[in-house]
């Protein structure tokens, strides 16, 4: 009997080639010796970027990009499974299923460019693609390592809604499912190896849970089996304080809350996709974050209570490519339905709001959304208060596109007072404006938007400002 059950998702990075695919099927033999183990795979590093770009230009009409590519990942994934799986039977099994994926894929290229159109459907189909190529591959070489490593299309698992590009998950019949097929090969000591990102509807219909999606998708099938854990294996030691590409001196976090993990996420820190935790949450079912590529590091562990450390300020994060809307003008004072009007147009768009601010003078409503969903959410709301701004009760709708939000989470800045005005005299001293603030109710985030040229400062300076950078020892001094 084996002691535990636990889901391991490996990232992009982790899949990257031949050579990590190796290291990541040790790391699951190693665990698949004592634990039961179920294995989330993403695409090769840039696969997905690569092919919803074909895709872009295949809808363009230019049916060449998509055949381009095709070659260029079937040279790709060859090459990755002959450098693992010597030739002969068990080979060749995976090279045909991996060209009847890529003849799938060709099909859709050509008929996307026929159209001249990408639906959100077959951009869904295309881009799944390489979850689809990488499974089979990672599957035979943990067969070589002597664990029977069997591939599945999380199709067969993961039941959503139709919402393409963001599918929910229905989590009573992807329970069912997981149930069905995963358990009996779990009790067989069999490791299945699954697509992330993906799933499908009850129809059939594939889809994507979101660019990004695997993590979610490990936390899905975690939720579905009633896993004892989930451990996340990327490219960074853990969840760090702040984004290390942005901030050097960013640190390991060794334990965080589920609360302050899902802050960080929502606000960009993109080592966990926004939606990771929701599915683990209600059942306590702990996180790990860990490095692929040093597995002896200890990692992040998120969980419910995740130890707080010092007395306030845990992480930081930034998201960009958002735009400031604002709505306004002296004559919006005491009319009452411009918040519900604004809101329902968003809703309407399905475009998602990330932080509201209104001025108390209320003379501005702004808010920021996706850079992607900006020009249309403007278009929307100038035709909805058309009459407004003929009369001047509304003066203007605006849209701010070069800027950005940063977060400033830890669920212990609750009842620390001084944080927020900390936060400001550090950016003021370093001359970074600050555009809106927000900060939730929960305080377990301030969050303030800049000019995007200056995240980086901003970053740096209230990294500084609280010692997040400093050892451990001197941290809870500096807070
Ligand atoms: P994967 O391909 O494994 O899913 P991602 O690239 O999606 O990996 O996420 C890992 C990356 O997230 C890291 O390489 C790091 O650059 C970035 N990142 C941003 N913010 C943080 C943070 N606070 N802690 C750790 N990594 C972060
Ligand atoms: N491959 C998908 C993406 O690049 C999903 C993931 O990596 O999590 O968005
Ligand atoms: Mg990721």
């Amino acid at each position: 009997m084996k002691s535990k059950l636990q889901v391991m998702k490996f990232g992009g990075t982790s899949v990257g080639d031949a050579s990590c695919i190796a290291r990541a099927a040790q790391i699951v033999s190693r665990a698949a010796r004592e634990n039961g183990v179920v294995v989330v795979v993403s695409a090769m590093t840039g696969v997905t970027n690569r092919l919803v770009e074909a895709a872009t230009r295949a809808g363009l009409g230019d049916a060449q990009a998509g055949s381009a590519l095709i070659e260029a990942l079937r040279a790709q994934h060859h090459d990755a499974l002959a450098a693992l799986v010597p030739a002969g039977d068990a080979r060749s099994a995976v090279v045909r299923r991996v060209d009847e994926t890529l003849a799938e894929g060709h099909r859709l290229f050509e008929g996307t460019a026929l159209l001249r159109e990408v639906t959100p459907r077959a951009l869904d189909s295309i881009s799944s693609l390489g979850e689809r190529l990488c499974a089979p591959i990672f599957a035979s070489a943990l067969s070589e390592l002597g664990i029977r490593g069997v591939a599945i299309e999380a199709t067969e698992l993961i039941i959503t809604d139709s919402y393409h590009g963001g599918a929910e998950p229905l989590i009573d019949v992807t329970r069912e499912r997981c149930e069905a097929r995963l358990r009996p090969l779990l009790k067989e000591n069999a490791v299945p190896v699954v697509t992330g990102f993906i799933g499908a509807t009850r129809e059939g219909t594939l889809t994507t849970l979101g660019r990004g999606g695997s993590d979610y998708s490990a936390t899905i099938l975690a939720s579905g089996l009633g896993a004892d854990e989930v451990v996340i294996w990327t490219d960074v030691d853990g969840v760090l304080t702040a984004d290390p590409r942005l901030v050097p001196d960013a640190r390991i976090i060794p334990e965080i809350s589920y609360r302050e993990a899902a802050e960080l996420a929502y606000f960009g820190a993109k080592v966990l996709h926004p939606k990771t935790l929701r599915a683990v949450m209600p059942a306590g079912i702990p996180v790990w974050i860990r490095n692929s590529f040093s597995p002896e590091q200890p990692g992040t562990m998120i969980s419910r209570q995740g130890r707080s450390i010092g007395g306030g300020v845990k992480a930081l994060t930034a998201i960009r490519d958002v735009a400031l809307i604002s709505v306004g003008g002296p004559g919006i004072v005491g009319v009452p339905d411009v918040v519900g009007r604004t809101f329902s147009t968003t809703a309407e768009l399905r475009a998602n709001v990330l932080l509201i601010s209104q001025s108390s003078s209320q003379n501005d409503i702004c808010f920021i959304v996706a850079a992607s969903d900006a020009q249309r959410t403007v278009e929307r709301l100038r035709r909805e208060f058309a009459q407004d701004l003929s009369h001047e009760v509304v003066d203007h709708i605006t849209v701010d596109p070069k800027i950005a939000i940063v977060a400033v989470v830890g669920e212990n800045m609750r009842g620390t007072p001084g944080i927020a005005g900390r936060t400001f005299n550090a950016l003021g001293r370093e001359g970074v404006n600050i555009i809106a603030i927000a900060q939730g109710s929960s305080e377990a985030n301030i969050s303030f938007v800049v000019e995007d040229k200056a995240v980086k400062q901003a970053l740096l300076a209230t990294h500084r400002e609280f010692g997040l950078g400093a050892p451990e020892s001197n941290r809870s001094q500096a807070i």
